[in-house]
């Protein structure tokens, strides 16, 4: 039985790490001169208004320039980088051309010629991934002969990590982005997300871990200072040596069980030759999960405030991208509401979110967060009474009105401020700390 091979070495200096990463498998010899080759970064956030932190967020500069130099070196020069980021209005495309330019990619394309796509502004193509699933596919990345997929090593909320399968996620339209956080018991997020890679011609991927990342994907992690580069022309092999290398278990993570499965390869690694540093001298613990109470109705830290009255469940797979990205600003203003109610339990308020969560009896006032909540329990009998924040996702000003049902007043500004602005206070938990460098997400 031939083994994948997968090499990890650690980021010591700017190109020649990457080399030896590329160099001990090959990984870049058997692409033609001619080939179009599709480099996928992971920029899962970004906010053109303020800095905010993006280790162990966003794959670096330093890495991406590395892999381009190494290709113009082998004579290859047709070379895309695209990405397609989240923002909060769909039609916003300066937030992609701020990344771009302060990521250093357009310097990309003066020096090398690479050309920066925001697949958002490319067409896409409506394709099957051999499922049945059929999703709105970058045109861009299904006709290169080779996508670079270059994920970063972190931890997700949901899908346990987020390595090469997960990375590939950005390459679909908004619309596809909602559908594949399904409410199917069998073919859910962790099945789909599994089946990304099926119709690329190839993908090769490297595994930017410069910085980890602890309850990633986003910037209210935790990143850690690692040095990992970990890189192989086998998705599953990569990403299965890059979740033990967050102190995961393969068989932990939902979407490699059934990448797996679908490859009947074991999960043990047994198939898997690795080249370079030794895995267990690199692997250290990273926490992926959001912790809540018990009963699972309430996160933990506002468990721990003594909240009462109020119950907010945990997230489940079916909630989306779009939706969850409010699910951390909502907290908040509950927090900041229980402090300011000095003990005074909330009324039996229930807030719920996603495709599949059910009212339970006996609460007043029922939150029904998305469109997607809203239709499914809009009739439910134990509701009593029903606070609908409708929208897909739902807007800031309804989230507002919401919220001044249940006696919460909010001003508008402060959802400007938390658009514009909010994010920078999470930078100082890395002030003062030298090996936090900005630099490598620029290119000089
Ligand atoms: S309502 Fe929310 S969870 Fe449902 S598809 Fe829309 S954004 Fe996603």
């Amino acid at each position: 039985m031939s083994k994948s091979k997968v090499s990890i070495v650690k980021y010591e200096k700017p190109l020649e790490s990457v080399r030896k990463l590329v160099e001990l498998v090959n990984l870049f010899d058997e692409i033609p001169k001619d080939a179009k080759i599709f480099i996928k970064p992971n920029i899962v956030y970004w906010n053109r208004f303020s800095n905010f932190p993006k280790w162990g967020v966003i794959t670096s500069s330093r890495v991406i320039e590395d892999v381009v130099v190494l290709l113009k070196e082998r004579g290859i020069d047709d070379i895309s980088i695209g990405e397609g980021i989240v923002t909060a209005d769909i039609k916003d495309t300066e937030t992609a051309a701020d990344a771009f330019k302060k990521l250093g990619y357009n310097l990309l394309k003066e020096r090398y010629g690479v050309k920066p796509i925001n697949t958002f502004e490319h067409p896409f193509e409506k394709i099957d991934l051999g499922t049945g699933f059929k999703v709105n596919f970058s045109s861009v990345a299904l006709a290169a002969d080779v996508v670079i997929d270059i994920p970063v090593l972190k931890t997700h909320s949901q899908a346990v990590v987020t390595l090469g399968f997960k990375n590939l996620k950005g390459l679909i339209n908004y619309a596809s982005r909602k559908k594949f956080h399904s409410d199917d018991p069998v073919k859910d997020l962790h099945y789909n997300v599994a089946q990304l890679p099926n119709k690329l011609k190839k993908v090769l991927t490297i595994i930017d871990g410069i910085y980890t990342l602890e309850r990633g994907p986003a910037i209210d992690g935790k990143a850690h200072r690692k040095n990992i580069l970990v890189a192989s022309a086998d998705i599953l092999s990569v990403d299965m040596v890059g979740s033990k290398l967050l102190g995961i278990e393969p068989d932990d993570v939902p979407h490699l069980v059934q990448a797996a499965k679908d490859r009947k390869r074991p999960m043990d690694l047994s198939d898997v030759e690795i080249v370079g540093e030794k895995l267990d001298d690199l692997a250290s613990h990273h926490e992926w999960d959001f912790i809540y109470n018990d009963a699972g109705d309430l996160p933990l830290p506002l468990e721990r405030i003594g909240v009462k009255g109020l119950k907010y469940h945990k997230y489940d797979s079916s909630l989306c991208t779009y939706c969850s990205g409010i699910n951390g600003t909502l907290l908040l203003i509950i927090k900041g509401a229980w402090q300011s109610r000095k003990g005074k339990p909330f009324d039996n308020v229930e807030f719920l979110n996603g495709k599949l969560m059910e009212p339970t009896p006996g609460m007043n006032k029922t939150i029904l967060i998305g469109q997607c909540q809203y239709n499914k329990n809009k009739d439910h009998p134990n509701i009593k009474e029903m606070i609908p924040i409708k929208g897909c996702p739902p807007s800031m000003d309804d989230v507002r009105h919401a919220f001044s049902q249940i006696g919460i007043e909010l001003p508008a500004s402060m959802f400007q401020n938390i658009t514009k602005g909010g994010a920078g206070f999470l930078m100082a938990k890395y002030k003062g700390r030298p090996e936090f460098e900005e630099s490598l997400f620029q290119i000089e």
